[in-house]
């Protein structure tokens, strides 16, 4: 299959440096290598997106001279898709509801021990309270979990390619990792009917995305991908999780940061040929 990369900004806020350089990586990288750039908005979280935003960022990336094919794909129109890949998964007996709240979470942790992660690539590791809960007893108030220990139970030898800088090579993907520095990830939050790492799976088997090129804060997840991609039949793309471009202090940049936000930049007459500079793809 031709290179396939994508863009898959959240409509939460405006786009900045980080945000160009990713895009422009991508778009770049699809160049070099003949292939198709695709533009993707993940708004499955409907109390942050915001249409202005969705607005801005098309401006944004036009500006910086991007194009991709239309229509574009955005993630509030696949909920029923999601809701299959969902089903699937709870066909194999791998999912279970969960009531907790992060209160609840706190509680059942206890204290911290030592050597003993209590922070993974989905957030705080949950311990277990709901995980004997049947399927049947889910409602509106549940996220939805997978059981990692028995997702992970029957795993054949799973990896994937690695090109970005700091981790280039192959990954193998391990079953102890995934249980004690994982654990249950969710799989559909409430009022959602799906999660960040459930949709992004879906939606780069169904774009045909033979590449994903993205921050190297996502590395860390790419395990989890790679075991539902694994679950759900796709197969998987080849990573390239590149730097990210940091401020000044060497503090990441956040959406918040408006004094980095490309419409920013633009209003003031920098040109894209020197925001590309500014991020080194001068
Ligand atoms: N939507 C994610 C973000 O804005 C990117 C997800 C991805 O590239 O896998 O950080």
């Amino acid at each position: 299959m031709s290179f396939t990369t994508r863009f898959a900004p959240s409509p939460t806020g405006p786009l900045h440096l980080g945000h160009a350089y990713s895009a422009l990586l991508a778009h770049d990288m699809a160049q070099d290598a003949a292939g198709r750039f695709l533009l993707r908005i993940e708004d499955i979280d409907q109390s942050r997106a915001r249409p202005e935003w969705e607005m801005q960022i098309y401006q944004d990336l036009h500006w910086l001279g991007l194009s991709w094919p239309e229509p574009v794909m955005r993630q509030s129109e696949r909920l029923p898709r999601y809701g299959v890949a969902l089903d699937q998964l709870t066909a194999l007996g791998l999912t279970y509801p969960c009531r907790c709240r992060r209160g609840d979470i706190e509680a059942a942790v206890g204290a911290p021990q030592e050597g003993v992660p209590q922070f993974g690539p989905d957030g705080r590791i949950y311990p277990g309270t709901c995980r004997a809960r049947p399927m049947s007893e889910a409602g509106p108030e549940d996220v939805i979990r997978l059981n990692m220990e028995k997702a992970t139970r029957a795993l054949p030898p799973l990896s994937f390619t690695e090109t970005g800088p700091a981790h280039a090579g192959t990954h193998r993907i391990d079953r102890d990792t995934l249980c004690h520095t994982v654990g249950d990830i969710v799989l559909a939050r409430r009022q959602m009917g799906s999660s960040y790492h459930l949709s992004v799976v879906v939606d780069d088997a169904d774009q045909g995305i033979t590449h994903v090129v993205r921050g190297q804060d996502l590395f860390d997840a790419t395990q989890i991908h790679v075991l539902l991609q694994h679950l759900l039949g796709f197969s998987t793309p080849r990573y390239h999780h590149h730097r990210l471009i940091r401020d000044d202090n060497g503090k990441r940049l956040a959406k918040r940061d408006d004094a980095r936000a490309i419409a920013r930049y633009r209003a003031e007459g920098v040109t894209p040929d020197e925001i590309r500079s500014m991020v080194g793809l001068g």
